[in-house]
């Protein structure tokens, strides 16, 4: 309640805050439902070899739709999920349902799984994976697991074990959205990753800014060096994955090669590009 109008800023900003709060409370229990219910999805998004457009595997991206607040965004609900403890309970439902939709499909192909940062600074984690793909029969060699520089910060020892178990069994690790949060190329040196994702922020920009061509470049030349495979994220347009080529990226995804589908239209996805040859596009 505003006492003085020379306040009111003040009392509308704490209503802000309530309602916000309130909204997260909202989210966090038909969150909570929906796992507890199975009713989180995940979908699959094609990850390309970027010369001969082949199909090389498919990062999981979970889908959560409520009744009421409709499509709901992992960009908001997994954060959510996070602050919640949510998390865990959540991220197995995904990798059970992921796991089991990708089985069908043909061997050479791999999933790759997100891990937030609270997961790497529980112990639990790695156990939990595991035991998920001994359920489902999941090979652990076709799995990968992407974690961000930050996953990392926060308590790098126990984030060490975890990818160290998780690698003992053949599970690969990449470091996601390279470039964007507290990156220290320090962190390069202490883990070992198999791969490294590029940002989507220096694809979309790669086209009509000389920095983040260079930066590319140099992320490219890095990983070359240090034995990583690398995937560009987000590519949208012709001209970028072109580009892409020429710098000698070897791996792309983004909308421009398939959005992220449910587990029937992945499939269906599947049985069409086995029928035709994979597109090979004429470089230089
Ligand atoms: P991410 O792991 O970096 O996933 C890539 C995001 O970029 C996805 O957003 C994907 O839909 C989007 N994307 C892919 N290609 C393009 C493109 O060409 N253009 C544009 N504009 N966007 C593209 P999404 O599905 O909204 O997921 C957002 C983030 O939420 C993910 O970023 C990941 O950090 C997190 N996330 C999603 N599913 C899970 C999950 O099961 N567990 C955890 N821990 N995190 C998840
Ligand atoms: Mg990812
Ligand atoms: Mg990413
Ligand atoms: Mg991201």
């Amino acid at each position: 309640q505003a006492k003085r109008s020379g306040r009111g800023a003040v009392v509308v900003y704490t209503r802000e805050m309530e309602d916000a709060a309130k909204r997260v409370t909202h989210i966090e229990q038909a969150l909570r439902r929906a796992v507890a219910a199975g009713d989180v999805e995940p979908h699959f998004q094609p990850i390309v070899d970027l010369e001969t457009r082949r199909t090389v595997g498919f990062e999981t991206l979970a889908r959560w739709t409520d009744r009421d607040l409709g499509p709901v965004s992992p960009g908001v609900f997994i954060p959510i999920a996070e602050e919640r403890g949510i998390i865990g309970p959540l991220s197995q439902l995904v990798l059970r349902k992921a796991t089991e939709a990708a089985r069908g499909w043909p061997s050479n192909l791999f999933l790759s799984f997100n891990l937030s940062p609270s997961q790497l600074v529980d112990h639990n984690t790695g156990l939990q994976i595991l035991s998920i793909l001994e359920r489902t029969g999941f090979d652990p060699r076709r799995l990968e697991i992407e974690i961000t520089e930050t996953g990392l910060m926060n308590d790098p020892a126990s984030a060490q074990r975890i990818v160290e178990d998780l690698r003992r069994v053949g599970i690969r690790v990449s470091l996601d959205d390279f470039g964007t949060g507290q990156s220290s190329l320090g962190r390069l040196r202490e883990f070992q990753f198999d791969k490294l994702k590029i940002d989507r922020a220096f694809v979309s920009s790669i086209l009509d800014d000389r920095p983040s061509e260079h930066i590319i470049r140099a992320i490219l030349a890095m990983c070359e060096g240090l034995g990583m495979d690398v995937v560009a994220e987000g590519i949208e347009a012709e001209a970028q994955a072109d580009r892409l080529v020429q710098f000698g990226c070897g791996g792309g995804q983004g909308f421009l090669f398939g959005r992220p589908c449910d587990a029937d239209a992945t499939l269906g996805y599947l049985r069409d590009s086995a029928a035709r040859p994979p597109l090979r596009k004429v470089v230089g």
